[in-house]
């Protein structure tokens, strides 16, 4: 069984980036920053105040990423708050919260939202002729994992 999330035309992003892919997302998100402008960014804190700072363009801020930032944006996509994450990960670096790193991936995943990870697969989603239209998102309907573990 699938249930549905409708996006409406005005998306809510979500913004991440780890320090060493902090200036690729700067020049990406300077790059489309009229288009980003459009919808509601939710970042990271330090990512967020950069672009704040370099781009000029608002952003809501959750935590810095390793101080609980990327659950507090896994808790959010899990309340349908967040419609497309922009997540530059960095592959050459261990991070002290690979575990959170994973879990907002991972939930991501679970919840078919449109995720980005590196510039050229951003550069397609924010291009896409879905990001200024309704568009309703599939996913699994997670009813039998919720209750499992019910006593019947
Ligand atoms: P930051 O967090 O934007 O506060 O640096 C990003 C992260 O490391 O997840």
């Amino acid at each position: 069984m699938k249930t549905q999330k409708i996006l409406g035309i005005t998306k809510s992003i979500a913004l991440v980036a780890h320090d060493q892919k902090k200036n690729e997302l700067i020049k990406w998100t300077h790059l489309h920053k009229e288009k980003l402008s459009q919808h509601r960014l939710i970042a990271t804190e330090t990512t967020g105040k950069l672009i704040e700072s370099q781009v000029h363009i608002k952003t809501k801020k959750v935590m810095s990423g390793p101080l609980g930032g990327d659950q507090q944006l896994g808790a959010m996509i899990s309340q349908g708050k967040i419609d497309i994450i922009i997540f530059f990960w960095d592959p050459m670096e261990t991070q002290p919260h690979d575990s959170d790193v994973k879990a907002l991936l991972r939930l991501g995943v679970v919840w078919n939202i449109p995720m980005a990870c590196d510039t050229a697969t951003a550069d397609f989603l924010i291009t896409s002729p879905f990001m200024t239209e309704e568009y309703t998102a599939e996913h699994i309907c997670y009813k039998s994992y919720r209750d499992r573990n019910l006593i019947k």
